[in-house]
């Protein structure tokens, strides 16, 4: 069948499992690519140019705002991050899916943006006390485990308008949702519909 691809939006507050999640599905996924943000925050060591972010000075990231580059933008903690249209708008029309690690301000844009593309997967931990244990387990400072979790209480206040909420309890089991959730959504009618009509390869 021919279908557009889909956009499939992870959010979470951070701690959540999201990376560690998002990593597993692209690794087994040949048809599925991550949108590659623009930021202007500084690069954290071992971060590429191209494979994590786009780095941008503020002046340059205002000049693609203006020029209307983006899909969506928002402010994160501070720095500036936006999702480029050309390589998205590219890979839906291909039938190519695309994971994107945005914020809920971003999901919010990209529905608005692309209504019929665009699935979005809120993954979260069972309770509060789960992601905070989680960050002690993982290292972070104090402090850090202090702002964070003040964050997380912003990302978690979203979560009902996302289409799906993931209860990250054991990496496998919510690997496993993660996936039939994707295989679901290819099946979506809206997204086998092109050009007013289903679809039909020809043989
Ligand atoms: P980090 O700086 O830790 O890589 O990302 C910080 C936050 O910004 C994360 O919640 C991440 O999901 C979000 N983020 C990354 N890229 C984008 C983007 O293009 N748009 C939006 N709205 N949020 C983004």
């Amino acid at each position: 069948m021919l279908r557009r691809g889909l956009c499939l939006v992870l959010a979470a507050p951070s701690g959540a499992g999201k990376t560690s999640l998002s990593r597993a599905l692209l690794d087994e996924d040949a048809a599925l690519s991550l949108s590659i943000s623009a930021t202007t925050r500084a690069p954290r060591p071992g971060e590429r140019e191209g494979q994590h972010y786009y780095f941008k000075s503020p002046e340059a990231f205002a000049a693609m705002v203006e020029a209307g580059d983006f899909l969506e933008h928002a402010t994160v903690f501070g720095s500036a991050y936006g999702t480029p249209r050309a390589q998205v708008e590219r890979a839906l029309a291909e039938a190519r899916d695309v994971l994107f690690d945005i914020d809920w301000q971003g999901f919010r844009q990209l529905r608005a943006a692309l209504p019929r593309d665009v699935v979005g997967v809120f993954i979260r931990t069972p309770t509060l006390d789960d992601l905070r244990a989680r960050l002690v387990a993982r290292g972070d400072d104090a402090a850090a485990i202090a702002r964070r979790m003040e964050e997380a209480e912003t990302e978690l206040a979203h979560q009902g308008e996302f289409d799906f909420i993931i209860e990250n309890r054991d990496f496998e089991t919510a690997l496993a949702d993660l996936r039939a959730i994707l295989r679901a959504s290819r099946l979506a009618r809206p997204r086998l519909v092109v050009e007013g009509q289903i679809g039909l390869n020809k043989r």
